[in-house]
C-alpha cells in the first residue's frame, strides 16, 4: 500500500489503517467502543430507510417480543401490573373514546 492508506476514525478521531479490501466502507477503527459506535450508526442508518421502517412491526413481531418478555420476566411497560394485555387495553381505550 502507498501513501494515504490511513484514515481518521469517525468515533475516536485516531488514525487507523483500514482493511485494503474494505476501505470504501470502513470509517471506524477496531477499538471496541468505536466498533459499538459503528454498529449503532449502521443500525440507525438501516432503520431510517423507508423500506425498513416497518420491519419490526406487525403481529409476528409483537408475538415474538411478548414471548421474549415472558421468558426474561420483563413486564410490558405500557400495561399496569397484572392488567390486561396491551391489545385488550388498547381496545378498551378506543371503546371509551368512541362512547
Ligand atoms: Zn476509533
Amino acid at each position: 500500500m502507498g501513501r494515504g492508506d490511513h484514515r481518521k476514525c469517525t468515533c475516536c478521531l485516531e488514525l487507523f489503517r483500514p482493511d485494503p479490501r474494505k476501505r470504501r466502507h470502513q470509517f471506524y477503527c477496531s477499538a471496541s467502543g468505536c466498533r459499538a459506535a459503528s454498529k449503532t450508526a449502521s443500525q440507525a442508518r438501516w432503520r431510517a430507510k423507508p423500506e425498513n421502517q416497518s420491519y419490526f412491526r406487525g403481529a409476528v413481531n409483537v408475538a415474538r417480543v411478548q414471548a421474549w418478555r415472558a421468558r426474561h420476566g420483563v413486564r410490558n411497560a405500557h400495561v399496569a401490573t397484572g392488567g390486561p394485555s396491551l391489545s385488550t387495553s388498547l381496545a378498551n381505550r378506543s371503546a371509551v373514546a368512541a362512547s
